[in-house]
């Protein structure tokens, strides 16, 4: 089963990890936080630094 699913955190765009609505522990931490950027460390979020 593919349940691939986009992570919860909306500064985000990694996938989801299995079982979790984030892909890291940090997006599930600052899911709840949509201005703080994501910081999970994923190169596709490391180059969206900038608006
Ligand atoms: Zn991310
Ligand atoms: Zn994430």
């Amino acid at each position: 089963m593919a349940d691939n699913k986009k992570c919860a955190h909306p500064s985000c765009k990694c996938q989801a990890k299995q079982g979790s609505d984030y892909c890291s522990t940090f997006c599930e931490s600052a899911g709840k936080s949509p201005d703080i950027q994501c910081g999970c460390g994923h190169p596709e979020c490391a180059s969206t630094t900038k608006l």
